[in-house]
């Protein structure tokens, strides 16, 4: 097993740094410019066809600068070839996977951004193998560029069309890979060329709640959507279905998030999978409620998807229809999310679970 650290790639870098580094490799400056149009712009890592870059200077670059990060390994479709599962293999043979979903108006990409996870959150698969290794920037970012390429080059049924969202909902908690999934959000939502240009409303960062992280990212001003994994309104269950909540109470998850609406004026989301007869009752929709009907939260409501082995499942619907109708009640905006995914085990949590099974490591 190789524990060599992945290649430094151009998206690891702020835009000042790659400028510098380019210099460093002998080229000059503006070249970084290039390079930026043509990875972050045209979704295009193939220095082979740059007709505007020097043919000496192309091998370097795709050498040093733009070295492979993910090489594809398999994907599988459904939802009639609108949704897209990719299982990729890091440098150090570590599996990694992202999901492309495409509605009629827009497509997003789900991004891991660790391979497997520590939080151990016991409804998750992700969560049963625990933590791998955090990816980088580049590693992440790669992720979203292999997306783009894929909506604009018409691979994703329905016809070309540009990536429009990307949520941090794939393998791994965000806010434990803090400086390399925040050198990801710039690269996603810089304009071109220095970034991707998605908007950073159409970015969401779904946390178990990791307040210091949280709180750091107030302080960055970038206003990516947040959203919080809550899965239950009170301590006593939150401290076994999302185990951090030993750390930081349900009541300090929602003062942070209530300081990161107030200070980019967005409204938070608030993740629920409901879970049959564990976090589904009546009064538990009625706590939730009132924690939350003055606060600028939205709930998403997820219908949870049974990983293999786990004796839980989801709620019945009646159950849910009346967990609805409680937060609508107190007038909280809720919805429930839909399952995409689900039959190629690309929904949450589900991500390299099938992997798991197997090695998910080779040797090289
Ligand atoms: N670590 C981040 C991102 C993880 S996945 C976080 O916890 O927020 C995104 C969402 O999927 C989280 O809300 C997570 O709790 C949820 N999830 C994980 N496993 C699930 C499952 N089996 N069924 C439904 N939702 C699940």
């Amino acid at each position: 097993m190789s524990r060599t650290k992945p290649p430094q790639h151009f998206a690891d870098l702020s835009r000042d740094a790659r400028r510098g580094w380019i210099q460093e490799l002998g080229l000059p400056a503006f070249r970084a410019n290039q390079i930026s149009t043509h990875y972050f712009q045209h979704h295009n890592d193939d220095p082979d066809t740059w007709s505007d870059f020097p043919a000496n200077a192309r091998e370097l670059v795709k050498e040093k600068v733009l070295p492979r990060l993910l090489t594809p390994v398999r994907s599988i479709t459904c939802d009639g070839g609108k949704t897209r599962k990719d299982l990729w293999r890091l440098h150090d043979g570590v599996l990694v996977e992202s999901v492309l979903m495409r509605y009629s108006d827009r497509a997003t990409v789900c991004i891991s951004s660790q391979a497997g996870c520590g939080m151990n959150c016991p409804f998750c698969a992700t969560g049963q193998a625990g933590l791998t290794r955090n990816l980088t920037a580049g590693e992440i970012t790669a992720q979203v560029v292999a997306a783009a390429r894929a909506c604009e080059s018409g691979e994703i049924a329905g016809g070309p069309i540009r990536l429009s969202n990307v949520v941090f909902m794939g393998m791994g908690e965000p806010l434990a890979n803090y400086n390399a999934v925040l050198q990801s959000i710039r690269n996603i939502t810089t304009a071109v060329p220095d970034g991707l240009g998605i908007g950073a409303r159409s970015v969401t960062l779904s946390t178990v709640g990791i307040v210091s992280g949280i709180e750091k990212l107030i302080e960055e001003s970038i206003p990516v959507t947040l959203a919080v994994s809550l899965h239950t309104p009170d301590d006593e269950l939150r401290d076994t279905l999302v185990p951090i909540n030993e750390r930081w109470k349900v009541s300090e998850v929602l003062a942070a998030a209530d300081k990161y609406a107030e200070k980019t004026g967005r409204r938070y989301s608030i993740e629920y999978a409901l879970i049959r007869d564990i976090n589904d009752q009546a009064w538990r929709a009625d706590l939730l409620g009132r924690l939350l009907k003055n606060r600028n939260a939205h709930v998403n409501l997820i219908p949870l998807n049974p990983t293999p082995g786990s004796k839980w499942t989801a709620s019945r619907k009646e159950d849910e229809r009346t967990f609805v109708r409680t937060l609508e009640n107190y007038g909280v905006p809720v919805t429930v999310r839909d399952t995409r995914g689900r039959e190629i085990d690309g929904a949450c949590g589900q991500l390299a679970a099938a992997e798991t099974l197997i090695p998910t490591r080779t040797d090289n």
